[in-house]
């Protein structure tokens, strides 16, 4: 095994691994696209989350025990896990000369003939098959997103055997049920007028061996619906993680708060597949069952059972409709009140400056007060389903008991045959009981279902039906042609026919009144909107054809407003990045005026900057963002009002900062500071969402000076 093999390749030897067999089944993947969004240990791929990486050039992988003896080359290519958390792809093996075909991740694609003892010897005894999906294209009609299966039918799907096991429970649960009422039946017209001592004992141990095989049923019945709940659980909430994270920013709502709140509905929908109230769905038709052994006894005695049954069922399912109306106003109004909350929170001290407290506060109570009568109304109706059956069930009861003792006395019933019938029609009853109960339950569920089909049918940056190139930014040559822009639910368009071009290494201003497009263009090279028209060149290569991680990672960006994140400085400074050496971040730090700061402050870059970096001021939020994009060493650098907040020594130092670092590389600045001027060749002028002029420092300042350049409305 070669020895020196230890990480160095960012994604660790299992995305080595997995582009090696992406290779092989000809599939394309990039390692960004790859990678993007999923948890990572180390920066390195795990065995656990391989099958979401592989998913996304489509093939199926799973991980599986299995001994290299007994390997069966038609299943090859596999990775194999070693010890030491390092991995190779098997291609080939000969079991006569007991020797293995493997390419090591780290060799590039050098095929090597190894032993089977010197792999055996690290060998964890996992390996991962992978196997490639048939792949649709354009010409087969269909909805490719279907063929995908639904987001949470197929997880569901998965656990199937689980839900086979839970309902041959519950059929042998309803059969064992019939053994209370026989025995008690029994006892009363056998045992006791012929005080058959024995009969009872016998009697007794065979009810007691039952009612053990019952308890144990149920304890696993309830344990399979809990662990069925808590496997989909585990996956469908990392689905919709990755939706939110990898949704399109067009597609971002409106409101944060009342998405959180929708996202928080799952809740419901996990509750009701974690409550073993649905499985009594499966004693439902059981309830026959017992129907029919009443009617052995005696026919007349099924049909109070018959008609209860109908009528709490009648009652539940008017009741539902109702409840699906209120449930959809209390989906949306709890939206509300879940975005009040998210918004005063996040701006506390906007609200108390500009005495917005009256306002919030009535928004707040207005939502309160609306939900509040509409849960009220809700509980009601659900408390006179539930209430409603307990109260048939009793009623059936009565009227069968009252119909027993006429029968008795025409002595067409036995005693113990009342009593057995008493005993079966509670059991006859209570599954309906609970159908109604989980019918007032099941709206919750639906409305929730539907909320998150909806999130979940959001178009994703990274669809799977678009394959990209492989192609990191290296010169950083930015154009843009014809463009049009439009924020989505905007009136105005953005940006209108913005078309320049930007060479590679050169350093451009952006210049503008207030809302005309400058950071709207920035965002358009980041690719965190699409244009409507035209396109966005990066050297040469049209971006939607790039993984938008690679592209990014290539850029630096320092947006207008900054936002930090709950952790120390050092966190939010290498946030994103893999490894960064301690020295490199002092530097940054240096470069971007941070470090008088740092190195005054007891905790130094362990210092907590606080939720959304509330801790630290303005302008030294500003100093991070900028520290994190000189840190990434990107061939392009954009920066959006970088030093709005900075004083003027800190915007001197950044200036020179600047000079410095951006020597090779593109540099598109947005501006209103002149003395940032200097950094700049050319100056780009837009108004209105539209170019107005685009040329030489000189020339343009110039223009300017002398009103040449008028404004494009
Ligand atoms: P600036 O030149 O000041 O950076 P922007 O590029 O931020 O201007 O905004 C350009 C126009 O787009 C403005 O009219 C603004 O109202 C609109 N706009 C900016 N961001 C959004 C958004 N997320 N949704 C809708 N409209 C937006
Ligand atoms: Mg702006």
């Amino acid at each position: 095994m070669p020895q020196a093999r230890h990480q160095e390749q960012p994604g660790g030897p299992l995305l080595g691994c997995l582009l090696i067999l992406c290779r092989l089944h000809e599939r394309k993947l990039t390692p960004d696209a790859a990678l993007a969004g999923l948890p990572l240990v180390d920066n390195a791929l795990t065995p656990s989350v391989f099958h979401r990486a592989a998913r996304r050039a489509g093939l199926t992988s799973r991980v599986q025990r299995h001994s290299l003896a007994a390997l069966n080359s038609s299943l090859l290519p596999a990775v194999l896990l070693f010890n030491d958390h390092t991995a190779c792809v098997i291609t080939g093996i000969n079991n006569e000369q007991q020797t293995a075909r493997v390419i090591w991740p780290e060799l590039a694609d050098a095929e090597v003939t190894v032993p089977l003892d010197s792999l055996e010897q690290q060998y964890t005894g996992n390996l991962i098959y992978a196997q490639p999906e048939f792949h649709f294209d354009e010409r087969a009609p269909g909805n490719s997103r279907r063929a995908q299966g639904h987001w949470f039918w197929s997880v569901i799907a998965d656990n199937r055997h689980l839900y086979r096991d839970i309902i041959i429970a519950a059929i042998m649960i309803n059969l064992l049920a019939v053994a209370m009422p026989l025995f008690v039946m029994n006892i009363y017209d056998r045992v006791v007028p012929n005080h058959a001592t024995h009969t009872l004992w016998v009697l007794a141990v065979g009810v007691l061996v039952v009612l053990c095989a019952d308890l144990g049923l149920r304890l696993m019945r309830g344990w399979f619906v809990d662990l069925g709940a808590s496997r989909a659980d585990v996956r469908l909430s990392a689905s919709i993680m990755e939706q939110i994270l990898g949704m399109k920013l067009s597609e971002r709502p409106a409101s944060a708060g009342s998405f959180a709140s929708n996202v928080q509905s799952f809740e419901s929908v996990r509750g009701f597949i974690g409550s073993v109230t649905l499985v009594a769905l499966v004693d439902l038709p059981f309830m026959l069952v017992f129907c029919l052994i009443i009617g052995l006894i005696n026919g007349l005695l099924v049909i109070p059972i018959i008609v209860g049954a109908l009528a709490v069922l009648g009652y539940a399912a008017l009741a539902q409709r109702k409840m699906r109306k209120l449930s959809d106003t209390m989906n949306r109004a709890s939206a509300m009140r879940n975005a009040t909350l998210i918004e005063s929170l996040g701006n506390l001290e906007t609200i108390k400056t500009t005495g917005a407290e009256s306002k919030m506060q009535g928004n707040w109570e207005n939502s309160i007060l609306f939900l509040s009568k509409l849960t009220t109304r809700m509980r009601l109706l659900a408390s006179s389903v539930s209430n409603g059956a307990l109260w048939a069930q009793h009623v059936v009861a009565v009227s069968l008991i009252i119909l027993g003792v006429y029968l008795i006395r025409e002595g067409q019933l036995t005693q113990g045959g009342l009593i057995a019938c008493y005993l079966l029609s509670s059991r006859a009853m209570s599954p309906v009981g609970q159908a109604a109960a989980l019918l007032s339950q099941y709206h919750h569920a639906v409305t929730a279902m539907d909320s998150l089909n909806g999130i979940m049918a959001r178009p994703r940056e990274r669809s799977n039906d678009r394959h990209r190139v492989s192609r990191p930014i290296q010169q950083g040559d930015i154009e843009f042609r014809h463009v049009n822009f439009t924020y989505p639910n905007a009136e105005r368009p953005a940006l209108t026919d913005v078309s320049f071009r930007i060479r590679a290494g050169e350093h451009v201003a952006i210049l503008g009144r207030n809302g005309s497009g400058k950071s709207t263009l920035e965002r358009l090279m980041l690719g965190l909107y699409e244009p409507d028209a035209g396109t966005i060149l990066m050297d040469g290569t049209d971006i939607r054809q790039l993984d938008p991680a690679e592209l990014r990672r290539g850029m630096g960006y320092v947006p207008q407003d900054v936002s930090l994140f709950y952790g120390t400085l050092r966190d939010n400074l290498v946030l994103g990045m893999p490894h960064v050496e301690d020295a490199h971040m002092v530097q940054a730090a240096e470069q971007s005026g941070l470090s008088d700061f740092i190195n005054t402050h007891p905790s130094g870059f362990d210092m907590q900057v606080g939720e959304r970096g509330q801790l630290l001021s303005g302008g030294q939020r500003q100093a991070v963002a900028i520290a994190r994009a000189l840190l990434k060493e990107s061939p392009v650098l954009l920066l959006d009002e970088p030093t709005g907040s900075l004083d003027q020594r800190n915007e001197e130092q950044i200036k020179h900062s600047l000079q410095h670092c951006a020597k090779g590389r593109t540099m598109v600045l947005v501006t209103h500071r002149s003395t940032l001027l200097s950094l700049v060749d050319r100056i780009i002028v837009v108004d209105n969402g539209q170019v107005v002029a685009n040329g030489p420092k000189a020339e343009v300042l110039d223009a300017l000076r002398q009103g040449k350049i008028g404004s494009a409305a």
